[in-house]
């Protein structure tokens, strides 16, 4: 295992405080039942190019030797801004699946009984779980010391948010109407709406 690196131990505890985040509310959600979905061939393409860069590569490099051709050393100072944009991601990936609560799917879904949630992170921005993502990309990019592992999460997480955030507002639209109109208005994606 590739943990002489004392940052890569760094790295692996955020990850598995994220899986142990999702499994969470994977469970939470479970008996919830979904009345619609939008998961076609496009959303399962964006879906598994994130599982190569957020998943299978950080995996490879740190269980085997096969990326060390691609390491570089960073200065000092990098990884421990990545630890520090780490823990913001945790905290904001964990309060956005709280306020979502039995609304959240890991992909384009609605549940029985869905509700629009706007408070909480959510009153300020509709995509705070996506901004802990990107967080969580860039928190990797900064900790992980080689040229393939450390940017590929954010190279793979961009199509996927690129391309399915205005599905999912469309999707949104169609379920909440003017209520989502509204809450569009009110709200940024990612950065909140300071007007
Ligand atoms: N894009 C949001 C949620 C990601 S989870 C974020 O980044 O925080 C994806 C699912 O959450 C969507 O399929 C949709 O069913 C649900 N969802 C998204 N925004 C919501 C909201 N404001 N209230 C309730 N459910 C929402």
């Amino acid at each position: 295992m590739n943990l002489n690196q004392p940052w890569n131990i760094v790295f692996l505890i955020g990850f598995i405080i994220y899986v142990g985040i999702r499994h969470k509310f994977s469970v939470l959600t479970k008996d919830n039942e979904k009345t619609f979905s939008r998961i076609d061939t496009l959303e399962k393409i964006l879906l598994f190019i994130v599982l190569l860069g957020n998943i299978l590569l950080p995996a490879i490099y740190l269980l085997s030797r096969l990326l060390a051709f691609a390491d570089y050393a960073l200065p000092r100072f990098v990884p421990w801004i990545g630890s520090v944009i780490m823990v913001v991601s945790l905290w904001l990936f964990r309060r956005s699946h709280t306020d979502l609560g039995k609304n959240w799917s890991i992909s384009l879904e609605m549940r029985k009984d869905h509700q629009l949630i706007r408070n909480g992170v959510y009153r300020l921005i509709r995509h705070p779980m996506y901004a802990s993502i990107w967080l969580f990309t860039i928190a990797q990019a900064l900790l992980l010391q080689n040229w393939i592992a450390g940017p590929s999460a954010v190279v793979t997480f961009a199509p996927l948010y690129f391309l399915r955030t205005p599905r999912e507002e469309q999707m949104m639209r169609e379920a909440f109407g003017k209520e989502y109109e509204d809450y569009i208005r009110q709200t940024g994606r990612v950065f909140p709406r300071l007007k």
